[in-house]
């Protein structure tokens, strides 16, 4: 019997390291009646097949619309992409028809969100949800459907699949509830997955277990994943590399583990003195002060300058480059930048 999910390679799926996404320089901004709100500013990253990238950030970074840019599914209007391109296999995204973005979307690109009790259609059982992916792309008759949705509840480790494949989105746990979105985006053995906020709504232990099932099951398709998140914490076993934005902007970029163990940007030390950790008892947990910037009223030069202790008057007037950032003997740091005036103290200092 053929399998839905089984490892069978797609023609025409990428070696592990080819580039598969690309967004290069894109601006995104939003009109509104407050304003212009600039939401993206020049962002730049990459991910190749089998490579996991992280985008961290908290709420207003850009991170999420960048995100909904690449996917299409940005409302325009308010939003607008005033510059920049996603190559998704070399082609830009941004320049293709709605019926050639349909096509990527789901089939080659798929994204997971946050919610999925608002994701998943609440009078539909899920079996019916997830076989739709197969009876609209693939023309697969509804007893066929069934089965294929049944063997990929089976696969993200939903227990008693054959049972439960008629249950209603209410009658599973917010992990399972997950588990059935991440089903849903691999259904067609997509090329990327983008997960936005995929475990935010879950406890710790389950968003453990589901960013494991995640990462297992990227790892088996070799697909590229974007993993957006605003918790340093939920990605550091996971992703390869990290780019962290801060009001529209890429501010920090660096293998994962590079990352954790010293930051080029305050931004992201802050971030990592945040994250609870097991071995400090007592004591209060310590924040960054202040808060993100309004996107109307984003403050000159350095954006984090009013949150950030080592801001001098340069800060408040340059905005800093993304800066190749270089180890004490000036040698370049792969994969390594920072858009900090002060990059070079913050790392060695
Ligand atoms: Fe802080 Fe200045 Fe660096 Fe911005 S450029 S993060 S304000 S030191």
């Amino acid at each position: 019997m053929t399998t839905v999910i089984e490892k069978a390679e797609p023609a025409d799926r990428l070696t592990p390291g080819t580039p598969l996404l690309e967004v290069r320089d894109l601006h995104v901004e939003f009109k509104t009646r407050d304003g212009v709100a600039k939401a993206v500013n020049g962002v730049n990253y990459s991910v190749a097949a089998g490579e996991t990238l992280a985008v961290l950030g908290e709420s207003g970074s850009g991170k999420s619309v960048t995100a909904q840019t690449i996917m299409g599914i940005l409302d325009m209007p308010p939003g607008r992409v005033t510059a920049g391109e996603i190559l998704y296999r070399g082609q830009d995204m941004l320049k293709m028809s709605n019926e050639q973005r349909r096509r990527i979307r789901g089939r080659k690109i798929a994204m997971i969100f946050q919610d999925a009790l608002s994701s998943l259609n609440p009078v539909l059982s899920v079996g019916y949800q997830l076989g739709e992916m197969f009876r609209v792309h693939e023309g697969a008759s509804k007893k066929e459907a069934k089965a294929k949705a049944v063997e990929l509840m089976d696969r993200v480790r939903i227990p008693a699949a054959a049972q439960r494949v008629d249950d209603y989105p209410h009658q599973f746990s917010g992990g399972m509830r997950q588990r059935i979105m991440i089903a849903m985006a691999l259904a067609l053995q997509p090329d990327l997955i983008i997960a936005d906020e995929p475990t935010t709504a879950l406890d710790v232990t389950v968003q453990a277990q589901v960013m494991d099932l995640l990462a297992e099951l990227q790892a088996e398709y070799n697909m590229g994943l974007i993993l957006i998140t605003h918790d340093l914490g939920v990605v550091a076993d996971v992703a390869d590399k990290i780019a962290v934005m801060y009001a529209g902007r890429i501010v920090e970029t660096a293998p994962v583990h590079e990352l954790y163990k010293n930051p080029a940007h305050p931004y992201t030390k802050g971030l990592l003195r945040s994250i609870p950790r097991l071995d400090q008892k007592g004591g209060d947990l310590y924040a960054i002060k202040g808060l993100p910037p309004n996107l109307y009223k984003v403050p000159s030069g350095c954006a984090f300058n009013p949150r950030c202790d080592a801001a001098t008057d340069l800060c408040r007037t340059e905005i800093p480059a993304l800066h190749q950032v270089l180890d004490k003997d000036g040698a370049e740091l792969e994969g390594r930048r920072s858009a900090c005036h002060l990059w070079k103290e913050t790392l060695h200092g």
